[in-house]
């Protein structure tokens, strides 16, 4: 999947998080939430960068994630002595940060499952999942994709201000 592409299923995907949280009364958050996942949306595709790194390898896989979100968790460790805040659900800032970094990846990784390539979710173990509904570079599945991701937030975004109106 291209940028576009990507950038549309993360937002298919944070739509009902955002509206959750703004719902909430974790407006700060959502921003959070919403700027962590587009600004890593395309992570995942370093790989295309580094080199004896195989695309659609090792940084496509719930390992992967797992090491983003434990960066995270890192650091929301180091943040939580100084800086004690109410986290969404109840979580501690260690457990929220690595959901976001994992989630993060996840996102991503949701967006090239549909190509014919697939993921390799348990990399190292080697098998590809793929549920092969368009190819990666399908114009009209990229903006697709983009055009109903914009729609899902600004939806989210507009019947949790409206809630909130009420
Ligand atoms: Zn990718």
């Amino acid at each position: 999947m291209y940028k576009r592409g990507h950038l549309g299923v993360a937002m298919l995907t944070l739509a009902p998080i955002t509206f959750w949280l703004l719902t909430d009364g974790y407006p700060a958050f959502a921003v959070l939430v919403a700027g962590t996942v587009l600004y890593l949306a395309m992570l995942p595709d370093v790989d295309h960068r580094l080199p004896l790194v195989s695309h659609r390898g090792p940084t496509h896989s719930l390992l992967f994630a797992g090491v983003v979100g434990a960066v995270f968790a890192g650091a929301a460790s180091l943040v939580e002595p100084v800086l004690s805040i109410a986290v969404p659900g109840g979580v501690s800032m260690v457990a929220f940060g690595f959901l976001l970094g994992f989630g993060s990846v996840v996102a991503h990784l949701l967006g090239d499952v549909i190509t014919p390539m697939g993921v390799n979710f348990l990399w190292p173990y080697p098998r590809t999942w793929s549920l092969s509904l368009t190819p990666a570079d399908s114009t009209l599945w990229n903006w697709g994709l983009f055009v109903l991701g914009v729609f899902a937030m600004a939806g989210a975004v507009a019947l949790a201000v409206q809630g909130a109106a009420i």
